[in-house]
């Protein structure tokens, strides 16, 4: 069952000729996590603005668990009555507020009978009990953020909308913050929809990704789905470096070839099906290494980029060979799990 739906909704700014969503279809199934990405300004932000009730969409049909709150012939649903929950960017805590009553903000009056019971049950799973008194000033960035999830956990909505809710983590903290919330909205048994411009972020914790630019969408399916084989260009790039070969440039290839580093094999003593050239410059990350080879021939010039064992002696100038990495899942004489438990 889908608990939001979105049909061609299309949204323009005053003053801005490009629209900032346009034409975009969507649907999210009960308890699945759905990433939002895309480059910055491609309307990520926007289209959960247009869900919460923030923004009026121009045209098209936004539902929440069966309910539409925007459509034609009616007026639109205002944001406290669509069941839907927010998690900002910036968290947008009130600081005046000890966190039990922040979290306790949202709820409706028929809610409040049985507050003590939803503040235990959301400081629980967000791993907050005992702060109940604080203020949000009182609390580390992490733990403001989980306050700002219990917040929107506590009234039960139908969906959860965090938009950005790792980008004012630094580098360490965000690792763990990404893992706390993915379990938490686990554990609530939630749906969320979560824009983030970080497509780690996004392999990490969704079941689906969307993938946006300006406006539109380009993909939308799980995270290996979209990793490994991206519709277009603009998805591919995002992801990850990738190969980009035209037909005919390398010898064997008539058909173009996009190929992720990793899914390519360095050989220091070419055998016969390899793709030969020269090393033009390797990166050492310690652990791993990126090799840049030159693959052009007579159909064109072509470099290819190949993500290497750290350990293997490359320099520039070194002739090799290249091929498809055998994919472990393709590989039949790899004993899978089951296999190996009957030994
Ligand atoms: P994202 O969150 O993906 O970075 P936004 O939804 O914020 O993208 O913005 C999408 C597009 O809409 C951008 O071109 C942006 O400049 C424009 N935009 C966003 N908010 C407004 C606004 N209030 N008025 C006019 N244009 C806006
Ligand atoms: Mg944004």
């Amino acid at each position: 069952m889908s608990v939001l739906t979105l049909a061609r909704v299309t949204k323009h700014y005053p003053r801005n000729p490009v629209a900032a969503v346009e034409d975009l279809s969507l649907e999210v199934r009960e308890g699945e996590i759905l990433s939002v990405t895309g480059e910055s300004g491609s309307g990520k932000t926007t289209l959960l603005r247009l869900i919460a009730g923030l923004e009026i969409p121009d045209a098209g049909v936004i539902t929440v668990k069966g309910k539409t709150v925007f459509g034609p012939g009616q007026s639109a649903v205002p944001p406290e009555r669509r069941g839907v929950g927010m998690v900002f960017q910036n968290y947008a805590l009130f600081p005046h507020l000890t966190i039990r009553d922040n979290v306790l903000y949202g709820l409706s009056r028929a809610q409040r009978g049985d507050r003590e019971d939803v503040l235990a049950r959301v400081l629980g799973l967000t791993g907050l009990c005992g702060f109940e008194k604080r203020y949000p000033h009182e609390v580390s960035g992490g733990q403001q953020q989980r306050v700002a999830l219990a917040r929107a956990l506590a009234p039960q909505p139908g969906i959860i909308l965090l938009d950005e809710p790792f980008s004012n983590l630094d580098v360490s903290l965000r690792h763990q913050l990404r893992e706390d919330v993915g379990r938490i909205l686990r554990a609530a048994r939630t749906t969320a929809l979560l824009v983030t411009h970080d497509t780690r972020d996004a392999l990490a914790v969704s079941d689906r990704i969307a993938v946006m630019k300006t406006g539109r969408l380009q993909q939308l399916g799980t995270p290996r789905e979209i990793y490994s084989a991206p519709v277009n260009e603009v998805t591919a790039i995002l992801f990850g470096r990738m190969n980009f070969v035209p037909p005919g440039v390398l010898s064997g290839r008539r058909e173009a070839w996009w190929v992720r580093p990793e899914d390519l094999e360095l050989r220091l003593l070419p055998a016969g099906e390899d793709i030969t050239g020269t090393v033009v410059r390797s990166h050492f990350y310690g652990d791993r290494q990126e090799v840049v080879v030159d693959c052009s021939g007579p159909g064109g010039a072509q470099e290819l980029v190949i993500l290497a064992d750290p350990c293997l002696p490359v320099r520039a100038g070194l002739r090799v060979g290249v091929r498809e990495r055998a994919r472990a899942a393709e590989n039949e004489s790899l004993p899978g799990p089951a296999s190996a438990a009957a030994v």
